[in-house]
């Protein structure tokens, strides 16, 4: 018997924890964190008590209480017996939080299956973040952390990494990765052979990117199983045929700062490979330095490894990395502490905010709203400001964007939206389903589930925590 339960991403926007069981065989496709549930009960001041664990998360229900999958020290520390982990093993479709941060609280004998890019990109996160029991996922410290055991070495999870057309064999479970293009390297569909058929995941996709390619192989090999259920993103369902590309983000904004003749600013993520290269190519091609942070330079120099993805290295000469104020505000190497500074603060190509106040024309910085403070010190009276990011889409959102368009009215910048999604859009996405035909199809990471009744097959309205047999 093959079963589908879901836990997570159920009219929201990521979150995906997806069960799926095959005549005892358990595994999880992704086990993410959700932004929206979280944030109905918290926010910057109000946030769960690290010291008691799970606890806060399981009573909100913010994680499903499912015996056996999560770390014995956190249920220990609930008063609870160590359990069993059953699970098998986690299979992530790719590296965005909302797919992958919970992993953090699972078992450390539930090994992680994830592409060789994923792995990077975890790493760096890893790298230039503070731990925290919602971000360790590449390795956790044991609670309650005593003051003694900050300095014990931390528990390494089991990662086992994939490249296109690696299969991957759980018992009798066969599951088939297959690369699909997101706004971020290394995202993957699976499908899933059971006993009863295969099983499709779309994880998050879109066909309007460079590497639309990609998902078109997904989209082909997927239609070739002919699926018994299909689990699909639907994050834009209620979004018509748009005509935007990642070429046009590149014309739009390359034509923006080639007018402009003072200080470019620019914001996009930094896990999205193909908008920094985008950024970096209008860079060369305006004889401009490209200014990264260095929680960048973490992510830059793992891409710069996977020879697939073709990026520059962070020490590239048309790059260059500011250099943030911290302690004595005087630049000197005793005022940094975190460690991913630390190591590269010897780099050949640091430059702080002062001397690109000199001849700002020349730069193009990408700075980040959480670090608008720096405005105060870059001084761009006039200039431009690119927002290549997606438009607000919640209330929280849209009070930042009031807040950011404060600092970019007080320095007198221009704002210029340039983005384009990354996610398929609802024309697109009809199409793709249309084509692979599953038998039962499961709409999740989307807040209109309802559209997808319109398509022509047997479409379920998830519950969350109910098994779907197949
Ligand atoms: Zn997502
Ligand atoms: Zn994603």
């Amino acid at each position: 018997m093959v079963s589908l339960t879901i836990y997570g991403g159920i009219k929201e926007i990521g979150g995906n924890k997806i069960l799926l069981e095959d005549n005892g065989t358990k595994i999880f496709l992704d086990f993410g964190m959700s932004f929206k549930r979280r944030q109905e009960y918290f926010e910057e001041f109000l946030t769960p008590r690290t010291a008691n664990g799970i606890g806060d998360f399981l009573a909100l229900n913010l994680i499903p209480d499912i015996n056996g999958i999560y770390r014995e020290d956190l249920i220990e520390h609930l008063g609870r017996k160590p359990e069993h982990p059953d699970v098998r093993g986690v299979i992530l479709s790719h590296a965005h939080a909302d797919h992958a941060n919970y992993i953090s609280f699972l078992h450390k004998d539930i090994p992680i299956y994830c592409s060789e890019t994923s792995k990077s990109i975890l790493d760096a996160v890893d790298e230039q973040s503070q731990r925290n029991i919602e971000n360790e996922v590449i390795n956790f410290k044991k609670r309650p952390l005593y003051r003694h055991e900050y300095k014990n070495p931390p528990t390494e999870r089991v990662f086992n990494t994939f490249r296109t057309g690696k299969k991957i064999l759980i018992d009798s479970l066969e599951i088939e990765p297959i690369h699909v293009d997101h706004s971020l390297p290394g995202a993957y569909g699976l499908i899933v052979h059971t006993s009863e058929g295969s099983i499709v995941y779309t994880g998050d996709l879109r066909m309007h990117g460079i590497h639309a390619k990609m998902t078109n192989d997904f989209i082909n090999s997927s239609k070739e199983v002919k699926p018994i259920g299909m689990i699909t993103e639907g994050t834009r369902i209620n979004i018509k045929k748009t005509n935007e590309s990642e070429q046009k983000v590149y014309q739009k904004s390359k034509k923006e700062i080639s007018k402009n003749k003072k200080l470019s600013i620019i914001d996009f993520n930094f896990k999205d490979i193909d908008r920094f290269t985008t950024f970096y190519r209008i860079a060369k091609d305006l004889d401009k330095k490209l200014v990264i942070s260095f929680k960048h330079a973490c992510f830059l120099e793992r891409y710069h490894k996977d020879k697939k993805l073709k990026s520059p290295n962070s020490k590239d000469e048309n790059i260059l990395i500011l250099k943030p104020k911290r302690l004595t505000g005087t630049y000197i190497d005793e005022d940094y502490t975190d460690m991913y500074i630390k190591k590269r603060l010897n780099y050949p190509n640091i430059i702080t905010t002062e001397e690109i106040t000199k001849k700002p024309n020349n730069y193009m910085v990408v700075l980040n709203f959480y670090y608008f403070n720096m405005l105060i010190d870059l001084k761009p009276n006039g200039g431009i400001y690119i927002h290549s990011l997606s438009e607000p889409f919640n209330e929280e959102m849209e009070i930042s964007f009031e807040r950011m368009k404060a600092w970019i009215r007080h320095f007198n910048l221009k704002f210029v939206q340039s983005h384009c999604s990354g996610h398929i859009n609802g024309t697109d996405l009809k199409e793709l389903i249309n084509t692979v035909t599953p038998k039962v199809l499961f709409p999740i990471h989307t807040e209109h589930p309802g559209i997808f009744r319109t398509l022509s097959m047997q479409t379920r309205m998830i519950k969350e925590g109910k098994e779907y047999k197949l």
